[in-house]
């Protein structure tokens, strides 16, 4: 490798997971609530940012749950949007995507499946 990078980005299977379920919520939150079909702008941004934030998880492949995560990476404005965007999209989640949402998303216990 030429240019010595501070350091490594995440690339494991299971940042990209989550990167993927990340961009899939956000893409239900913005397809429902702002009534877009492609994201729209602040969607757009708020997708780049988890997905950096990901890239950058000091935990790497080790990282449990962002939800559950004693490090809070994001800022405190994306941390209140994406906080909404997975309260909102969580049982979307359940509906569209029912495997990936079980690990992820803080649901109230009645339900949670196990
Ligand atoms: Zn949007």
């Amino acid at each position: 490798m030429a240019a010595q990078v501070k350091r490594q980005l995440n690339d494991g299977p299971k940042i990209r997971k989550e990167k993927e379920i990340v961009g899939k919520m956000i893409r239900i939150y913005c397809m429902k609530k702002h009534r877009q079909k492609v994201l729209c702008e602040e969607c757009q941004e708020l997708n780049e940012y988890a997905s950096t934030r990901l890239s950058l998880c000091q935990f790497g492949e080790a990282k449990t749950a962002c939800a559950k995560c004693p490090i809070h990476c994001y800022k405190r404005d994306y941390r209140q949007k994406i906080k909404e965007v997975m309260r909102f999209s969580g049982p979307w989640m359940l509906l569209y995507h029912p495997v990936e949402s079980i690990r992820h998303i803080p649901l109230p216990g009645k339900l949670r499946k196990k």
